[in-house]
């Protein structure tokens, strides 16, 4: 019997299908598809070639991290490809210039930089507008300097691209939302110039937002931006990564005994537990509570004790009829990341960029 370990099942149909979705809710809009931290867990070169094969194609991609940028280059992706920070520092310059990429400026600093250096060819440059995140950005006061700047530099390419991100775009009641959208267009008013706000919560509830070009990353991978009480408003999206492992071992618990490290959890009553062979060592929160949902046998089963480093336990019930070997999923296809994410007090996106190098994919 070969037992599968940590397996994460990266489904590329499915991010295709993610991508129809997101391109019909703005047509006309570019899209740059967000492929940091190794496209949220999923791998970067292969999202990427997945992007760029199909007739459904993104128009750019976008990373965190020169390195990233390197990576994809060496992948062979010849896509445009946006540093969503910027550079670091002044020889980032020559790399970008040479590997045809594109960068943000978000500050002083990087501007100075890119105007007195001696580059082999000007660089396309997205400016980054700070309208109420605050955290890069350039103010809307110091914008019309800064433009004026890059476009008489001649180490910058002269079709600028104007830009700034949304900080409360999941929550569809804030005022804060419209105030940015306001504002952008306020600052950027009169110049013919292409314009990106929205992320995934802007693409999903925020129509005003999506201007020429439109920036996902977390829709792409299938998981909402938004919460489920908006449910009118919920994208029709397939997860892409369903992670697995199966159970390695089942035993009887009398009430009252303890399970796990600190024997912390104590059966409430007789039952038959389950271990399954994941934990932290492969990305599995360590914080999930008792109870996180985990599918065995197209059923829910409650989480139980604390998470190891290469197992956890769940509490299959007094008459399961589970077998060692049965494959446990612990989201994705048929368990949604956010619901775990949620038992975890964390976010979906961190779930998904933290599965480690241990957890074995297979790509359908
Ligand atoms: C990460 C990122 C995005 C994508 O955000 P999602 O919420 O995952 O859609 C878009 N724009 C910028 C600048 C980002 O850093």
């Amino acid at each position: 019997m070969t037992l599968r370990t940590a397996t994460a099942i990266i489904d590329l149909p499915a991010l295709i299908s993610n991508f129809c979705y997101i391109k019909k809710q703005s047509p006309q809009g570019k899209v740059l598809a967000v492929l940091k931290a190794n496209a949220y867990g999923h791998g970067l070169a292969r999202i990427a070639n997945a992007l760029s094969e199909s007739t459904n194609q993104a128009d750019a991609f976008g990373v965190a991290r020169l390195d990233e940028a390197l990576a994809l280059r060496e992948a062979g992706i010849t896509k445009p490809i946006v540093l969503l920070e910027g550079f670091f520092v002044h020889k980032d310059l020559d790399v970008i210039a040479e590997y045809e990429l594109q960068t943000i400026i978000h500050n002083q600093e990087q501007l100075s930089l890119l105007c007195s250096a001696t580059l082999a060819k000007p660089i396309k440059v997205w400016l980054k507008i700070d309208t109420g995140m605050h955290r890069l950005g350039i103010a809307p006061e110091e914008f019309r300097t800064f433009y004026g700047q890059l476009n008489q530099s001649k180490n910058v390419d002269p079709d600028i691209i104007l830009m700034s991100h949304l900080s409360c775009a999941d929550n569809a009641e804030s005022q804060a939302t419209p105030n940015q959208i306001a504002l952008f267009n306020q600052v950027t008013e009169g110049l013919n110039k292409s314009k990106s706000l929205a992320n995934s919560a802007g693409i999903c509830l925020w129509p005003e937002s999506h201007f020429q070009w439109i920036r996902p990353g977390l829709m792409l991978y299938g998981v909402s931006p938004i919460s489920e009480q908006l449910s009118a408003n919920q994208p029709n999206l397939k997860p892409v990564m369903t992670l697995q492992s199966s159970l390695i071992a089942i035993r009887n618990i009398a009430k009252g005994e303890a399970v796990g490290y600190g024997g912390t959890w104590q059966a409430p009553r007789d039952t038959t537990i389950g271990v399954i062979a994941i934990g932290y060592g492969d990305g599995y929160p360590r914080h999930a509570q008792n109870g996180t949902p985990v599918l065995v046998n197209d059923r829910i089963v409650p989480l139980i004790g604390r998470v190891s480093m290469d197992m956890i336990t769940v509490d299959l019930g007094k008459n399961s009829q589970d077998c060692i070997g049965d494959i446990a999923t612990l989201w994705g296809k048929g368990l949604p990341v956010e619901n775990v994410a949620k038992c975890a007090t964390t976010i979906p996106y961190e779930l998904l960029c933290n599965i480690s190098r241990r957890v074995q994919v297979t790509v359908k």
